[in-house]
């Protein structure tokens, strides 16, 4: 199955994926959620749409990301499903087009759904390859379900930031806990064709 065989199915069973566009985004992601919850009871009958079929573009979505970061995210992911296998990490966004991202922004504003982003296209470090951010979930055991409990962030973060990474934990205007990224890249100098230097 592919994103967008996934997304065509949860609207077919009345869940909103977003565009069926075959980019994961934050809606495909919490639509494949409900409907895993409703999924259970109303459509036993069906096939049942599961996180470990979309297995190959979660591998795309590493690929996306800069070497430098891809190198240390693998470090970190592997300490942390050593110490956590009862809660496997895994990416849920690396980079997002800057069209997928004003389709987010338009939700909750000129699309149905509640407000997730104040980013426009080209206004997030999601938007530019390669990824120097990357956002993180957890598997509950089973890989039906995530688990979104701060403290899991909080720990997982203890892993990654000694190697050198940016936690969105971290930050105080805006806390984004799923978010860590190259330290100090900003989209505005991405946008300006400033290339970040890892040091
Ligand atoms: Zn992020």
């Amino acid at each position: 199955m592919t994103i967008k065989d996934i997304q065509q199915r949860l609207k077919d069973i009345g869940f909103d994926p977003g565009p069926i566009d075959g980019l994961w985004g934050p809606r495909t992601a919490n639509a494949i959620l409900l409907a895993l919850d409703s999924i259970q009871i109303q459509y036993k009958d069906q096939e049942v749409v599961i996180p470990s079929e979309i297995n190959e573009p979660l591998t795309q979505r590493e690929k996306d990301l800069h070497p430098e970061l891809l190198r240390r995210w693998l470090q970190a992911k592997n300490t942390w499903n050593k110490a956590r296998p009862d809660r496997e990490i895994f990416i849920t966004c690396s980079y997002r087009s800057p069209e997928e991202q004003n389709n987010l922004y338009a939700q909750g504003r000129t699309k149905s759904g509640s407000i997730v982003t104040n980013a426009r296209g080209g206004q997030s470090i999601h938007n530019y390859k390669p990824a120097l951010a990357l956002d993180v979930a957890f598997y509950m055991p089973g890989k039906k379900t995530l688990d979104w409990s701060n403290k899991l962030f909080e720990d997982f973060a203890k892993v990654f930031k000694p190697l050198g990474i940016e936690w969105g934990g971290d930050w105080k205007s805006f806390i984004d806990r799923p978010h860590f990224q190259a330290p100090g890249a900003k989209w505005q100098d991405l946008q300006s064709g400033k290339k970040y230097v890892w040091n």
